[in-house]
C-alpha cells in the first residue's frame, strides 16, 4: 500500500499530495488533542466491472451531516471527489492489480485560534483490507455485550452528546474493543443502559428472523451505517424484507443470521455472544459481501 498522504485545505478547496510517514499535523490541531473533528472511511472495490467507490454518496452525506453536527464548514463535493479520485489514481499507479482498499478521509477544526476564526484541515489516505478483516470475512466473529452507559433515544435530548455523527473521538470505541480482547472476544456489541442493543465499536448489527432483517434504529443512540442501509436496499432481491427494531440480547442470541457489518469488513458473521453460539447462514453472509462490493 502507496504510503501517500492528501491534505486538504477546506477553506480555499485546494490540496497537495504528499507523504503519509512524513509528520504532518501540528500537535495544537484541535483533532489531536480534543478529537474534535469528523472522518469517513470508504470502500474502494476493483473488478472487471472497474472500480467501485461502495456507497460514495452515503459516505459523503453522513461527511456533512457529521460536519453540521459539530458546526464545522460544510464539506464542498467537487473537493473531496478530486481527493477520493487523487487516492485511487496513486494506489492504483503503485499496484494496478489491486483488487480493494479503504480510504480515510477527515476534516478537523484545525487550531484553537483566539480571532475565533475557523481554519479547518482535511486529509485522506488508503488503508489496506488487513489480514484480521480478511480472517473475519471468512471466519465470523465473536462478541461480548458492553453497557453503552446511556439509555436508548437519549441522543434528541442531548445533541452535544453527538450521537449518530462520525467524530475522531473514538478513545472509547477503541477502549470497548480492547475490553471485549482482553475477555475473550474478538468484538464489543453496546447494549444502552435500558437494555436495547446498539451497535459495535465500528460496525452495525443486522440479524435475520425467518425473511425479516432487523437492526437497531439509528434514533436509539447509534450510527446510522452506510453498509446497513446499502444491505437494506437489497433486502427485496434476497427474498427478504427489512426493518429498523428495538433488539434485546436475546433476540441477537435466538436469530437466524446475525453480522457485524461496516465499510472495510463489509458483512461477518456473528458467531458467538455472551458465550452463546450463534445461528450462522454462510449464504446469507456470502450475498451479503457480493452486494457490499458492487457497492
Ligand atoms: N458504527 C460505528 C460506531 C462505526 O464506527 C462504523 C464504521 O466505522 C459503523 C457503525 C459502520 O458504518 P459504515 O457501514 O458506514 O462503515
Amino acid at each position: 500500500m502507496t504510503d501517500t498522504l492528501i491534505l486538504v485545505d477546506p477553506t480555499s478547496s485546494t490540496f497537495e499530495i504528499t507523504d503519509l510517514t512524513a509528520p504532518q499535523l501540528p500537535v495544537t490541531d484541535l483533532s489531536a488533542h480534543r478529537g474534535d473533528g469528523i472522518f469517513e472511511t470508504v470502500l474502494v472495490s476493483r473488478g472487471s466491472a472497474g472500480t467501485t467507490i461502495v456507497s460514495r454518496e452515503r459516505h459523503f452525506q453522513r461527511f456533512c451531516a457529521s460536519a453540521s453536527a459539530l458546526s464545522l464548514p460544510e464539506p464542498d463535493p467537487h473537493l473531496w471527489d478530486r481527493v477520493i479520485a487523487a487516492v485511487i489514481a496513486e494506489v492504483t499507479a503503485a499496484d494496478p492489480s489491486i483488487t480493494e482498499f479503504g480510504i480515510r478521509y477527515a476534516m478537523s477544526r484545525g487550531e484553537q485560534r483566539t480571532d475565533g476564526e475557523l481554519r479547518p484541515r482535511g486529509w485522506a489516505f488508503p488503508v489496506p483490507v488487513d489480514e484480521h478483516i480478511l480472517a473475519a470475512r471468512a471466519q465470523g466473529v465473536s462478541a461480548v455485550s458492553l453497557d453503552r452507559g446511556f439509555d436508548a433515544y437519549i441522543g434528541s435530548k442531548a445533541p452535544w452528546l453527538l450521537i449518530g455523527a462520525k467524530t475522531l473521538s473514538y478513545a472509547v470505541n477503541q477502549a470497548a474493543g480492547r475490553y471485549a480482547g482482553e475477555h475473550g472476544a474478538d468484538e464489543a456489541l453496546f447494549v444502552s443502559h435500558d437494555g436495547v442493543v446498539l451497535e459495535g465499536p465500528t460496525a452495525n448489527l443486522i440479524i435475520r428472523r425467518g425473511e425479516l432483517l432487523l437492526t437497531p434504529d439509528p434514533e436509539a443512540g447509534l450510527l446510522s451505517g452506510t453498509t446497513q442501509r446499502l444491505i437494506f436496499d437489497h433486502a427485496a432481491e434476497l427474498g427478504l424484507r427489512a426493518e429498523y427494531a428495538d433488539l434485546g440480547l436475546e433476540d441477537v442470541k435466538t436469530a437466524d443470521g446475525a453480522w457485524y457489518v461496516s465499510s472495510m469488513r463489509t458483512a461477518v458473521a456473528l458467531r458467538e455472544l455472551d458465550g452463546n453460539t450463534l445461528a450462522v447462514d454462510e449464504t446469507l453472509t456470502k450475498r451479503f459481501q457480493e452486494i457490499i462490493r458492487a457497492g
